[in-house]
């Protein structure tokens, strides 16, 4: 039997990390404006400080600046909402990032609207949320955003096709059904309350699993020839499909790590580029 091909996400993304950093250096030769991304944590989560860390890192590699805020694990909502005011109100900061999960005492919904929506390069706003679900200009959630990417690198339409995300997160599963949708897939949503997941991801020509749960969906599951997204990323470098068998169905499928990973961080980066030179653009017209 034939394996499927693999969507190699890393090497899109340095693509679009050479992209973004060549339109950075022509943005700051241009005006000056060196592009700016403020990266806001609450506690000291572990992965969270690993996350931040490996995006600040990136900034770097794009000749995107980066600006900092470790807030202590007591903050409160308030003081959340006001350091999210000040970051968008500061005209030296063009994208803001709020790691998630910010804690359970703090209204996270609050701090993500405490963003100006022209700042929201990690796409966590209603008014994101709302011009992506429309197919509007404006910024969208980034892992969604790169896992488009990816189709549409190796040129998988889903216009008329059937996909079925697995999970239904404000941050993944939700919005990358939307964009799907938005694309004119027929777009069926699973989660933990689906009966005969196995039945309704064999239904599927494209599979998007968004779940956190090592290796769910297995190489029986998913119908012959169909593109497999695995977004998952658990312990010990593992995915929510099982790689083994489902790379023997699929046509097309992301690995773990090395898929859909690299393309959330070159995303954020690009949008970040894309709200300075927005930025930049206004201050010129003035
Ligand atoms: P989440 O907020 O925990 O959401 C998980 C979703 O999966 C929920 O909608 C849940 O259903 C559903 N679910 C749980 N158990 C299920 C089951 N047995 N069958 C079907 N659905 C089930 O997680 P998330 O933040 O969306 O993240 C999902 C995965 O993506 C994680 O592995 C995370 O590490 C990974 N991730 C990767 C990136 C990246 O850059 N690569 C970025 C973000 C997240 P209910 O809604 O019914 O509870």
């Amino acid at each position: 039997m034939t394996q499927a091909r693999l969507m190699d996400g890393t090497a899109l993304a340095r693509r679009i990390v050479e992209d973004t950093a060549r339109r950075a250096a022509q943005l700051t030769a241009r005006t000056g404006v060196v592009p700016a991304l403020a990266t806001v944590l609450v506690g000291e989560d572990p992965a969270s400080v690993t996350y931040v860390r490996m995006k600040r890192n990136r900034c770097r590699e794009a000749g995107i600046t980066s600006r900092h805020v470790a807030l202590p694990a007591s903050t409160s909502t308030a003081e959340l909402v006001g350091t999210l005011r000040e970051l968008s109100a500061d005209p030296a900061v063009h994208g803001i990032l709020l790691q998630h999960p910010v804690g359970d005492h703090i209204d996270e919904r609050a701090a993500f609207e405490a963003i100006a929506p022209g700042k929201d390069v990690d796409g966590v706003t209603f008014a994101s949320f709302a011009t992506m679900s429309f197919g509007l200009p404006g910024f969208v959630s980034c892992t969604p955003g790169g896992i488009m990417r990816l189709l549409d690198e190796y040129a998988v339409d889903p216009a008329g096709k059937r996909a079925v995300v697995v999970g239904r997160s404000a941050i993944l599963g939700k919005p990358v059904g939307m964009l799907l949708l938005a694309r004119d897939a027929t777009v069926t949503y699973c989660h933990s309350r689906t009966r005969d997941l196995s039945a309704a991801v064999r239904e599927a020509d494209i599979v998007v699993a968004a779940v956190g749960r090592p290796r769910l969906l297995r190489g029986q599951d998913i119908k012959p020839g169909a593109v497999v997204i695995d977004a998952g990323y658990n312990a010990g470098n593992v995915g929510d499909v099982d790689f083994d068998s489902a790379v023997e169905r699929a046509s097309l499928i992301t690995p773990v790590p090395g898929g859909v990973g690299p393309m959330t961080i070159a995303t954020l980066l690009e949008q970040t580029v894309t709200a300075a030179e927005a930025a930049a653009g206004g201050l010129q017209a003035a």
